[in-house]
């Protein structure tokens, strides 16, 4: 693989797990340590990012 993609998401407060907005699923000993709210590279998760920014509720 070339690299990793970065994904943004939100985390959930009862378990630790990350769900990003592309719909995977990260274990929290995975989440530590990386930068997972810097911003998306992974291109599903920017465009989720960009559609909650421009239309919020709809
Ligand atoms: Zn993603």
């Amino acid at each position: 693989m070339s690299g990793y993609e970065i994904h943004s998401g939100q985390r959930s407060w009862w378990s630790g797990d990350l769900t990003t907005l592309c719909g995977l699923r990260i274990p929290s000993r995975d989440v530590k340590g990386k930068a997972w709210f810097s911003g998306p590279t992974c291109p599903a998760c920017k465009r989720v990012k960009k559609q909650q920014k421009k239309g919020g509720r709809r």
